[in-house]
């Protein structure tokens, strides 16, 4: 068996979508980065890259690359994936933990877990996302950004 974890942040800006687990969410702010900026699909791809001892996902999609300009995140899992199940390894679960102030994600999180079960080939059991905040404290706290973490385990 292998552990894996995945730390991921970005920033909240206007007139970007807010796209985390793959599900577009309802708020007039989203997050800025290169590809759709799921902060919670990143942090997921870097535990199971993490886990499986291949490098990073700056260092697989590089964020200079205009083949990921607004890329799918969900996309991106599905070839890391194929890569961790290339190199003999099945998924035994993913967790995750999304920190965001707001907005509440509650009714989203079933949704998450379906998209990142289906890019995976996982069942939804094997894939538990939880989301808390920082009580207004620090960055997220301040509405600046979201961040995620993910582990997985791999055998
Ligand atoms: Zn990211």
């Amino acid at each position: 068996m292998r552990i894996g974890h995945g730390y991921d942040v970005h920033k909240l800006v206007k007139e970007r979508n807010l796209i985390i687990g793959g599900c577009k969410i309802n708020y007039p702010l989203g997050l800025l980065g290169h590809s759709d900026a799921d902060v919670l699909v990143h942090a997921i791809i870097d535990s199971l890259l993490g886990a499986a001892a291949l490098c990073d996902i700056g260092n697989l999609f590089p964020d200079n690359d205009p083949n990921y300009k607004d890329a799918n995140s969900l996309t991106l899992l599905k070839v890391v994936c194929e890569m961790i199940y290339n190199e003999g390894y099945s998924i035994s679960n993913i967790d995750c933990t999304i920190i965001a102030q707001e907005p509440k994600l509650t009714h989203y999180i079933k949704f998450m877990q379906s998209n990142i079960a289906n890019a995976c080939n996982i069942n939804e059991s094997q894939i538990n996302i939880k989301a808390t905040t920082e009580e207004h404290l620090g960055f997220t706290g301040s509405l600046q950004g979201i961040s995620a973490h993910a582990v997985c385990l791999l055998n």
